[in-house]
């Protein structure tokens, strides 16, 4: 299949003597797919949404959507003429504008009257076509945001940037608003790129993503294999928690503290020494209570809503387990624990 976008060794410096914010990241976007970017603030995540629509230069890499080059050394498409639309993290909405004229602003070249009639199409979209006469700030923070989101795709964009589009709302409002986003998406077929630091977020809006650090990217996949396959400890901790312990490995079998685990693939990561680092995420641990002095012992406990989140002391070293909220153990009681799985990851 060949891909709608492709981002290939792009790298941007603000000044000639800082070190790249965005550092040779290459990805591809496919037709109709929605795709993040993740990462910390700072990262470099904005400055390479922006380079894709346009609103800076690349130093070097290659930016082609649909076979056509928007930007290498020689060539910077202008962002108007670029197809792209872009939904930004505040809306930037008109104040003084109606929701129709907001939404119809995308479509500055065409006649009034289609001009219109296309606008009411799309708010009729996003559920808003009975408020196309009210000014933006009199509609809630959700409103708001499906107004940018409409007259983000009035024009047909093939591409949309999303950067940030859900966090100025609070979190009920987030989900609800992101899972209406994506429906809208997948039914009208818009490939879309969205810039997030929230894991949760990316995991569950995009069929694929770009784990970033510090101006790279350190792990393409879907949600799944990033979540569970991770490549580096660095984007196992970014992921969600997780236990790292250092061990041994022998024919393919790791001996761990939880008992012997077989890796697999693991041993292709071992030193000459065969020592790997695993993650072991807390739901992978299973904890059991127990009368041996040598096992572990619990110092804490969180309360998550539906499940519990244990603190286990084993061997001077703090172990995070996830069990279900059902779980009778307190604050005090013996336990071992036992890994169901793990994953090899290099060093961060
Ligand atoms: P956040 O999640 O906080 O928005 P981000 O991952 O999107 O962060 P960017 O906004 O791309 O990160 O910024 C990456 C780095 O580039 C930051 O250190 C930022 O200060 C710097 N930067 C961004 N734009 C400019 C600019 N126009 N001039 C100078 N430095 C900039």
């Amino acid at each position: 299949m060949t891909p709608l976008l492709t981002v290939n060794g792009i790298t941007k410096r603000f000044g000639a003597d800082q070190p790249p914010v965005v550092n040779a990241v290459s990805f591809e976007v496919y037709s109709g797919e929605i795709f993040a970017l993740l990462g910390p603030s700072g990262c470099g995540k904005t400055t390479t949404l922006r380079l894709i629509a346009g609103f800076e230069k690349a130093d070097a890499g290659t930016i082609t959507v649909a076979g056509r080059v928007f930007a290498n050394g020689q060539v910077h498409v202008p962002p108007e003429v670029r197809g792209i639309g872009f939904v930004f993290q505040d809306f930037a909405l008109f104040p003084h504008k109606n929701v129709l004229d907001n939404v119809a602003f995308g479509l500055r070249k065409m006649r009034k009257k289609t001009r219109r009639a296309r606008a009411m199409e799309v708010l009729e979209m996003v559920g808003l076509a009975d408020f196309h006469a009210r000014l933006p700030h009199h509609l809630s923070g959700g409103e708001q945001q499906r107004v940018a989101l409409a007259r983000s795709i009035v024009a047909r964009p093939r591409l949309l940037l999303l950067d940030e589009p859900f966090s100025s709302l609070d979190p009920g409002l987030r989900q609800a608003t992101r899972e209406e986003v994506r429906a809208l998406l997948k039914s009208e077929g818009i490939s879309a790129v969205l810039v997030t630091h929230s894991q949760e977020e990316a995991l569950s809006f995009a069929e694929r993503l770009a784990v970033m650090k510090i101006g790279t990217v350190e792990q393409i996949g879907t949600p799944v294999e990033v979540y569970r396959q991770p490549k580096t400890a660095y984007v196992a901790d970014f992921l969600g928690q997780t236990n790292f312990i250092r061990v041994h490995v022998k024919d393919g079998v790791a001996e761990t503290r939880f008992g012997h685990i077989r890796v697999g693939a693991l041993c292709q990561r071992a030193t000459s020494t065969n020592e790997v680092i695993l993650s072991i995420r807390p739901e992978c641990l299973t904890m059991k209570a127990s009368c041996d002095a040598k096992g572990g012992r619990i110092v804490g406990r969180a309360f998550k809503g539906n499940y519990f989140i244990y603190q286990v002391e084993v061997e001077g070293e703090i172990y995070a387990v996830q069990t279900d909220y059902g779980c009778p153990s307190q604050i005090g009681d013996s336990v071992v624990l036992e890994a169901v799985s793990a994953v090899p990851v290099a060093d961060a």
